[in-house]
């Protein structure tokens, strides 16, 4: 049997009552069984595991607003789908997402991307990029 351990830190307790606010899901049934990260098609390019994500808001850890997992994350829902606990991973993805677009910070700038890249990314993968990454 696997065992969880929680916070008892009032700001890290703040923190995951936040996401599970937002994401309306309740991410402390999570028991770190891997089947979320075992079926992510985009876990390659994620710096930590949705399984890891999901431990790391259990124990209130800020530093996961700092991870790329969920602007990867193209909310597929493969693993809201296969959670045996029936968490809405995707929707937590976004909830984190949300958190770090609060926080009045761009990830995308237009001038940043270079005449090249304007003209070669693709229109739809732009607008989407600054609908999710931008203020
Ligand atoms: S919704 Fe996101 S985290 Fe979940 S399987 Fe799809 S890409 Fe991975
Ligand atoms: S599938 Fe569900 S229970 Fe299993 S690690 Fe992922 S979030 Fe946790």
């Amino acid at each position: 049997m696997t065992f969880v351990k929680l916070t008892k830190n009032k700001k890290n307790i703040q923190f995951r009552e936040k996401v599970m606010e937002l994401a309306g899901d309740d991410v402390i049934k999570c028991y770190q069984c891997g089947e979320c990260s075992g079926g992510c098609p985009e876990a390659a390019a994620m710096d930590l595991l949705p399984n890891i994500v999901m431990h790391k808001i259990q124990l209130g850890d800020e530093s996961v607003l700092d991870s790329n997992t969920f602007w990867i994350c193209s909310s597929c829902l493969v693993c809201s789908a296969r959670c045996p606990k029936g968490i809405d991973i995707a929707k937590v993805m976004e909830s984190l997402r949300e958190i770090k677009l609060r926080s009045k910070k761009s990830y995308v700038e237009l001038e940043s991307l270079s005449k090249q890249e304007l003209e070669e990314l693709p229109q739809i993968a732009l607008i989407s990029s600054f609908k999710k990454q931008t203020q």
